[in-house]
C-alpha cells in the first residue's frame, strides 16, 4: 500500500499546496524524513539532489511553524543553510510554493550578491524562515541584525558541499548562536570525514536516513567517451550538440575561465550558448537561470558551484566536458538532468590519460560507466597500463550496427542550432561572435544576447 501526503501531513493548507504543485505521493526520502521530523527528531539524511529532499525538510518545518511561537521576538523560527545562492533561491521558491496558502508566512533570503540594506529591512519585521548562505549570514550576524532566540529548526542542505567550500568555521559560529534545544536536520551526499564529525556534533540521537542514489533509479543514462586531446574532445562535443534530440544541455567545465572560453567557442560555431559561474554579478546569474528556465538558453556552460541547485526539468543532457575534481560532484552534475520523473543522458569526456580519475568516479558511484565511441571519431592514443579498453561492439555510436542503430542518439540530421545560426545563415552570430566583455570585480565575462546587452545598463546587473 502506498503512502499519501495525507498520511504524513495534517495541515490542510500545506496539503492543498502540494495538490497545486501536482505532488501525488511522497518520494522515499519524504516518506522517511517527514514523520521523523514531525516527531521532532534530529535527522541525518543522505539523499541526492532530485530525490525530493527539499520538500522532505520544508514540509515538516512548515507544519511545525503553524503552531505559534512560545517566544517573543522577530528572529527566524527556522533557518536553512545552503552552499550556494542558486540553491538558496530554489529552497526559498519551494518554501513559498508549499506555504502559498499560509498568508502569515514570511521568508527572507540572506545571500551574497543581493542588497545588504534590503536584507536588513526584511529582517526588521518578524520572519518565519530564513534561507541563507553562510558567508552573508555571518556578515549580518556580525552587525547584530539577526537573532536566533526564537529558532526552532536548523537545516543544513548539502552539508558536505558547504564544508568543501570552506564554510566549516562559519557554520560552527552560526550553530553556536542558535538555541541548544533546536531541531537539527542535516542533508548530505556523504557522511565521510569532516561532515560526519560535524553531524555527530550538531545532532542528538538523530534518525539516520539512507536513500538509494538518484542515479541508481535508472532515469539517467550515462555514457563515457575517451578522447585524445582537447581538439578531439571539441569534435566529439560538436557532434553530440548537433543531435536533434537535445532540448537543453548543461556542459560542465572545471574552471570559471573555461566556461567563458567554451561558451564563446560554441557561440562562434552558431550554438545558443551561455555561461554561468560565480564571478558573474548576481543579477546576471539570475537572468541566465531565467533564460534557461524559459527555454531561451539551450546550452549552459557552467562550473560545479554555479550549477548547483539548478532544477529545470527540460534539461535533457548533461555533458562533463572536464571531469569533476571530486567524484561526488559527478553525482550532482548528472542530477541536473532526469528531473521531475523525466529521463536524461549524461555524457562524460575523459582524455586517455585521465582513466584514474574515471576509476575514482566509478568507485564512488559503485558501477562502471558504459564506455562508447563514435564511429570514425575513435581515440587513437593508447591508454597507459591499467586503463581498460572499451568493450567495442555494442558500445558504439553512429553509423551502422552498434549502439545507435535503433536508438539514433546523435544523428547528424537537423542539428541543434541557435537562433543566430538560423537567422544568420552561415552559422555565425550576427555580432561576429565576439560577445561583449563585462567587468565584474576585476574579472570579465562575455555577453551573448540582446537581453544581456540591456542587462548591462540595468542598475541591478
Ligand atoms: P529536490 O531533490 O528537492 O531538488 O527535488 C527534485 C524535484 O522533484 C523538484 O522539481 C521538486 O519540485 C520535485 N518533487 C519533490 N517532491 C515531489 C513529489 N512528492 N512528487 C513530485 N515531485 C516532487
Amino acid at each position: 500500500m502506498s503512502i499519501h501526503f495525507q498520511d504524513l501531513i495534517s495541515d490542510k493548507n500545506i496539503l492543498s499546496a502540494l495538490k497545486t504543485e501536482g505532488y501525488d505521493t511522497p518520494t522515499p526520502i519524504q516518506a522517511q524524513a517527514i514523520p521523523a521530523a514531525l516527531a521532532e527528531r534530529d535527522i541525518m539524511a543522505s539523499a541526492q539532489t532530485g530525490s525530493g529532499k527539499t520538500a522532505a525538510f520544508l514540509l515538516p518545518t512548515l507544519q511545525r511553524l503553524t503552531r505559534r511561537s512560545e517566544k517573543a521576538g522577530k528572529g527566524p523560527r527556522a533557518l536553512v543553510l545552503t552552499p550556494t545562492r542558486e540553491l538558496a533561491a530554489q529552497v526559498e521558491k519551494n518554501a513559498q510554493a508549499y506555504a502559498r496558502n499560509m498568508k502569515w508566512f514570511r521568508t527572507v533570503s540572506i545571500v551574497g550578491g543581493s542588497s545588504f540594506g534590503y536584507q536588513l529591512r526584511a529582517l526588521s519585521k518578524p520572519v518565519d524562515l530564513v534561507v541563507a548562505t553562510p558567508g552573508r549570514l555571518m556578515d549580518l550576524m556580525k552587525s547584530g541584525k539577526i537573532d536566533f532566540d526564537r529558532l526552532e529548526v536548523l537545516v543544513l542542505d548539502e552539508a558536505d558541499r558547504m564544508l568543501d567550500m570552506g564554510f566549516i568555521d562559519d557554520i560552527e559560529t552560526i550553530v553556536e548562536a542558535t538555541p541548544a534545544d533546536r531541531q537539527t536536520l542535516l542533508f548530505s551526499a556523504t557522511w565521510d570525514g569532516a561532515v560526519g564529525k560535524l553531524a555527530r556534533k550538531l545532532t542528538q540521537n538523530p534518525e539516520v536516513i539512507e536513500i538509494e542514489r538518484v542515479d541508481d533509479q535508472g532515469k539517467i543514462e550515462e555514457q563515457l567517451l575517451y578522447c585524445d586531446d582537447k581538439r578531439h574532445k571539441n569534435r566529439l562535443l560538436d557532434h553530440i550538440l548537433r543531435d536533434a534530440n537535445i532540448d537543453q544541455v548543461v556542459i560542465f567545465t572545471s574552471t570559471k575561465a573555461m566556461t567563458e572560453v567554451l561558451a564563446d567557442e560554441l557561440y562562434e560555431k552558431g550554438f545558443a550558448a551561455n555561461c554561468l559561474h560565480g564571478d558573474m554579478p548576481q543579477g546576471w546569474r539570475n537572468r541566465t537561470l531565467m533564460d534557461l528556465r524559459k527555454g531561451r538558453c539551450k546550452i549552459l556552460v557552467a562550473t560545479d558551484v554555479a550549477a548547483r541547485g539548478i532544477d529545470v526539468p527540460t534539461i535533457t543532457h548533461v555533458i562533463n566536458y572536464d571531469l569533476p575534481k571530486q567524484a561526488e560532484d559527478y553525482v550532482h552534475r548528472i542530477g541536473r538532468t532526469g528531473r521531475a520523473g523525466r529521463t536524461g543522458l549524461a555524457v562524460t569526456f575523459a582524455e586517455v590519460g585521465e582513466h584514474i580519475k574515471v576509476h575514482k568516479i566509478e568507485k564512488y558511484i559503485a558501477r562502471r560507466l558504459p564506455e562508447l565511441t563514435i564511429e570514425g571519431m575513435e581515440p587513437t592514443r593508447k591508454r597507459s597500463k591499467g586503463g581498460d579498453k572499451p568493450k567495442g561492439g555494442k558500445g558504439h555510436w553512429g553509423g551502422k550496427g552498434g549502439f545507435d542503430k535503433d536508438k539514433k542518439p546523435y544523428g547528424k540530421k537537423e542539428g541543434f542550432k541557435s537562433a543566430h545560426h538560423k537567422e544568420g545563415g552561415k552559422g555565425k552570430p550576427k555580432d561576429g561572435g565576439k560577445g561583449r566583455a563585462f567587468e565584474s570585480k576585476g574579472k570579465s565575462f562575455d555577453a551573448r544576447s540582446k537581453k544581456a546587452q540591456s542587462a548591462r545598463k540595468s542598475p541591478h546587473a
